[in-house]
């Protein structure tokens, strides 16, 4: 499975049972699957998301959101428990092209991408359970089990 390397772009081959298991980046060591959501922006959001192997969910945000800042804690929490999706955070002031080319109506407003596809979004905040809740849906949607 390829996973990119979240600070330096790396392509890594890991292996599929060895996801759990915390890999590191075979160019600067950093962690693969951080356990804390990634920064994605217009310099390194298209080769993260065309070349990662496993689903990524992004979250679209503002500084200036309060929602967006009550939900961040419970997107943090959820990174934790969900070791195969890579979850990621866009900041739609400092990335506008980027928000611009999701369509965004309001924010937050989170996408689950899977291969470079869109497979899912929902605006609004949610707490960590509805959070865990919603992307089980769409996973299990996502392989028909
Ligand atoms: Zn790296």
């Amino acid at each position: 499975m390829i996973i990119v390397c979240p600070a330096c772009g790396a392509r890594n081959r890991v292996p599929e049972d060895k996801l759990e298991a915390n890999p590191n980046c075979g160019q600067c060591q950093h962690a693969l699957i951080p356990l804390a959501p990634i920064e994605l922006n217009e310099h390194n959001f298209s080769n993260f998301v065309t070349h990662s192997e496993l689903p990524v969910l992004i979250d679209l945000w503002a500084e200036w959101c309060g929602p967006c800042k009550m939900m961040a804690p419970h997107f943090e929490q959820v990174a934790k428990q969900n070791p195969r999706v890579i979850f990621a955070k866009i900041n739609t002031e400092e990335s506008p092209r980027l928000s611009g080319a999701f369509s965004v109506r309001s924010i937050p407003t989170l996408v689950l991408m899977n291969k470079a596809n869109e497979i899912a979004r929902i605006s609004g905040a949610l707490r960590s359970t509805e959070l865990q809740q919603w992307l089980d849906q769409q996973l299990n949607a996502k392989t028909g089990s």
